[in-house]
């Protein structure tokens, strides 16, 4: 039996996954994966974007990683993009949303310029992971939440972690 829900929270880079997932984590005892860092500490790379000037995941690598942990459960697993992992992966997942404006001023204070800047602002506009996750899961476990000021923040770690007990409560774990 799992020891407690998986929870995928992805977004475009800037709107607060990590900052998120920490927090739930803190405060449900579930443990935040970080694909990124999973990545970079095992060379789970497959060649480098020069356009978008980052490392090419290599999925396979990450999925064989992650397969026991989401297995054992109780997993906060956050990434930036959604559509390679499988929908048995996930209890539910959750997008966050943050104005372009908002969104513009912390991908600049991270040093993105240029076209790695606008590529990310278009891809928040478009909403390009909320429809990756709407594609890649049933709509009934996909949630969008708004993430643009410390409040938002308090309320959606607030909201996870109530979902989790209830969870918890209603799986006997
Ligand atoms: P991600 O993991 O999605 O790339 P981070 O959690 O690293 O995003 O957040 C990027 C920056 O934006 C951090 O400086 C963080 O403190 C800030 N931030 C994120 N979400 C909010 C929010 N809801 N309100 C205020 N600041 C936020």
């Amino acid at each position: 039996m799992k020891s407690g829900p998986n929870i995928l929270i992805t977004g475009t880079p800037g709107v607060g996954k990590s900052t998120l997932s920490q927090l739930v984590a803190e405060r449900s005892g579930l443990e935040w994966v970080n694909v990124g860092d999973l990545a970079r500490d095992n060379l789970f790379y497959d060649g480098y974007d020069e356009e978008r000037q980052c490392p090419i995941l290599d999925e396979d690598k990450v999925l064989d990683e992650l397969e026991d942990m989401i297995a054992e459960g109780g997993k906060i697993i956050d990434y930036h993009s959604c559509d390679f992992f499988p929908e048995r992966f996930f209890d539910i997942v959750f997008v966050l949303a943050t104005d372009n404006t908002i969104l513009y001023d912390r991908l600049a204070a991270r040093g993105y310029q240029g076209k790695k800047l606008s590529d990310n602002i278009e891809c928040e506009i478009m909403k390009v992971i909320r429809d990756e996750a709407l594609d890649s899961y049933v709509k009934e476990i996909v949630h969008e939440l708004p993430s643009n000021t410390p409040d938002d923040m308090e309320s959606s770690t607030e909201k996870i972690v109530l979902w989790i007990e209830a969870w918890k409560r209603d799986n006997g774990s």
